[in-house]
């Protein structure tokens, strides 16, 4: 899953990032809401982080100019600003969630969490995925009491197409999401194939996958 980070205390803005990129996360770095808008034009975010006190323009007024560019996006406000006010003008504006500062990065990451089950209809973050069991937030799959072994990899990308379930989802979507930036020329390389590939070969060791369909010309859904 993309974030971005839009803070302008670098110090803080690389603590997180370093914490959320050693679970499923890929993280921008924003200093300035002129930054954090120019990486929004071109990039889909998972989740925007916002920090309120920015240099060039208040996080209130930021957040309300990028629903339009991220409208997919969930919005977390990280602020010092504690004041009742400004958390209900954030809610209000259609921000996800509100931290206030200083806050801890494994509250931040269990809230990140409990939005994605939220958005996605799974309240449980164990989910049932044919005769597997996926827990979200321990990243493991069962088939019965025995773990499958898939590679991190393997997994952000099964939690990321179980998390958008039903809907069909394109290699350069999930390269997006998964991988992070890439250049036009290097999406189209068959590496999601080739993941989608070893998945397959893995889990069905112990059960059919037929939920895992692959559409062809477009790239893959996971079918529940
Ligand atoms: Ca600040």
């Amino acid at each position: 899953m993309k974030v971005l980070i839009v803070e302008d205390e670098k110090a803080l803005a690389k603590e997180v990032c370093k914490f959320l990129e050693k679970g499923f996360y890929l993280c921008d770095i924003a200093g300035t809401a002129t930054d954090a808008t120019d990486l929004m034009e071109v990039n889909q975010y998972d989740f925007i982080l916002l920090d309120l006190g920015l240099p060039d323009k208040d996080g209130l007024l930021l957040l309300d100019d990028t629903k339009k560019l991220c409208p997919d996006a969930s919005y977390i406000i990280l602020t010092a600003r504690g004041d009742l006010e400004d958390r209900i003008k954030g809610l209000d504006l259609g921000a996800d969630d509100y931290l206030a500062k200083p806050f801890s990065l494994l509250e931040l990451q269990s809230r990140m969490q409990a939005i994605t089950r939220r958005k996605s209809g799974n309240n449980d973050p164990v989910i049932e995925l044919g005769e597997f069991n996926v827990d979200l937030n321990k990243r493991a799959i069962k088939h019965q009491s025995k773990e499958v072994d898939l590679s991190r990899k393997e997994f952000d990308l099964l939690s990321y197409m179980l998390l958008h379930k039903n809907r069909p989802l394109t290699r350069f979507q999930l390269s997006e999401h998964i991988w992070g930036n890439f250049n036009d020329e290097d999406y189209d390389s068959n590496y999601i194939d080739v993941h989608i590939k070893n998945i397959r070969k893995k889990l069905s060791a112990y059960a059919p996958v037929e939920w895992l369909q692959t559409l062809r010309g477009i790239g893959y859904k996971i079918k529940l």
